[in-house]
């Protein structure tokens, strides 16, 4: 990449002293430097303009720089960008957690804000626990996931993720051992034979006294394989959790706000989880913010006992600025069509990224809502994909395997064109190299 001066030297600097995700310091890749954002694309210190693939990791679903939520922003700092929330309350916050109320599924009642993801899903497994704790049933303290998944970076967080692939098992000493049912099935529309149900089934059975919750990512399973399962496997692990007395909890963190095509991806089974976690997309990818919803049964009863309270509390909670841009983003997309969005990026993808599944070293292609996958047979081949789709005029950052894209849902048809063709070229050009 041609840089000039200033810009090489910013990267000379950035490359010894700061870290990136899951980098290496110093670090032997060049970061790429962005110089300003708007829409669908990203202005690049090279002065090249590329068409944004990845919404900055399900984030940025109105694309970047929205005037209506730029305003939103603004007008919030104008007045207050932050205050405590330990004994005093705001309007965003109030605003914002009617909205949440309103759009998750029936019966999740009360919100409780926090920093990031991996926050979110701490005070999500605390809730449980601590929800075990105050009815006295102090055996209840293990977790159970499903192979495939992930739910952050954090300690708690990390065992719940899974095991094997889910980038922590150098940890696995000191992480609270969690069981695992396997991963379900892969296929969104498929008629599954339900030996995984049987497997998780299985599973609680045997241990479900000494289990305080199941974590899951509903229909997606993000980070840890971006696999799609079918809507009748989570109709199923929420009507087995209710039978052995485990609570559930639903990482909506990737797929909330309409990413698969629903708003939040357990009304694909019509379900309502006892606990709801959200981020990523909350403040449509301009401000970190995440949320966990809980159902009134869960708080009446954890607060029945001692000492009486969550505890939990960030010095950040419900950040104002946070706050009135996830309203801003929220509304936004109420009043959009994206539904109709979706299903349009739905189609583009089926027909663009689909035929790639005849080429040799692809091994699967698959599509759900806003969400495209080409998984590879070879893991090695994302460093040259991503520099091939950044030649061809598209930003994607393929993870092992797999090369996937979450546009944002407002992306004109010729940018959408431009990403899959980029990714079509890089793809094929790896390959065939
Ligand atoms: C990204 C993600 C998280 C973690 O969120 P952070 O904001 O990165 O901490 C947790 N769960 C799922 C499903 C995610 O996709």
């Amino acid at each position: 990449m041609q840089l000039d001066p200033h810009w090489q030297s910013l990267i000379d600097y950035d490359q010894r002293h700061i870290w990136h995700p899951y980098s290496a310091s110093p670090n032997p890749t060049a970061p790429i430097g962005v110089t300003a954002t708007q829409g669908s694309r990203l202005t690049l210190a090279n002065g090249w303009q590329v068409v944004d693939g990845m919404s900055s990791w399900w984030a940025a679903i109105h694309g970047y720089n929205h005037p209506t939520i730029m305003q939103a922003m603004k007008n919030q700092i104008d007045t207050m960008p932050h205050i405590m929330f330990g004994g005093l309350t705001h309007e965003p916050a109030i605003e914002l957690a009617k909205r949440l109320i309103a759009l998750t599924p029936d019966g999740l009642e009360k919100v409780f804000f926090a920093d990031s993801g991996s926050v979110a899903m701490e005070v999500a497994i605390k809730i449980a626990l601590q929800y075990w704790i105050s009815q006295g049933k102090t055996q209840k303290t293990q977790m159970l996931s499903i192979r495939q998944g992930y739910h952050g970076d954090t300690f708690a967080t990390m065992a719940v993720c899974d095991p094997i692939n889910g980038m922590h098992h150098l940890f696995n000493e000191v992480l609270r051992p969690s069981l695992f049912a396997p991963a379900p099935q892969m296929g969104f529309g498929i008629d599954g034979d339900n030996q995984d149900i049987a497997e998780l089934e299985k599973i609680l059975q045997q241990h479900h006294p000494q289990i305080a919750a199941l974590t899951l990512e509903p229909i997606v399973q993000g980070a840890g394989g971006m696999r799609f399962y079918r809507p009748a496997y989570l109709k199923a692990a929420r009507e087995l959790c209710t039978q052995y007395n485990v609570l559930m909890i639903a990482d909506e963190i990737a797929t909330g706000f309409g990413r698969t095509g629903k708003l939040f991806a357990c009304e694909w089974a019509k379900i309502t989880p006892d606990i709801m976690t959200l981020g990523k997309a909350l403040t449509g990818g301009n401000l970190t913010l995440a949320a966990v919803l809980c159902t009134d049964q869960i708080s009446d009863t954890l607060c029945l006992g001692k000492p009486g309270v969550l505890m939990h509390g960030p010095t950040f909670m419900a950040n104002p600025l946070a706050c009135a841009t996830a309203i801003a983003s929220i509304d936004l997309l109420l009043a959009s069509p994206w539904q109709t969005h979706i299903a349009d990026i739905e189609q583009h993808l089926l027909t663009e990224l689909m035929p790639l599944q005849a080429l040799d070293g692809v091994a699967e292609v698959r599509v759900l809502g806003a969400i495209g996958v080409v998984e590879l047979e070879k893991t090695d081949l994302g460093p040259k994909i991503q520099a091939a789709a950044l030649e061809a005029g598209a930003w994607v950052r393929p993870f092992g395997k797999l090369i996937y894209t979450m546009p944002a849902f407002n992306i004109p048809a010729g940018e959408l064109h431009q990403l899959t063709n980029a990714i079509k070229v890089a793809i094929q050009s790896s390959l065939c190299a």
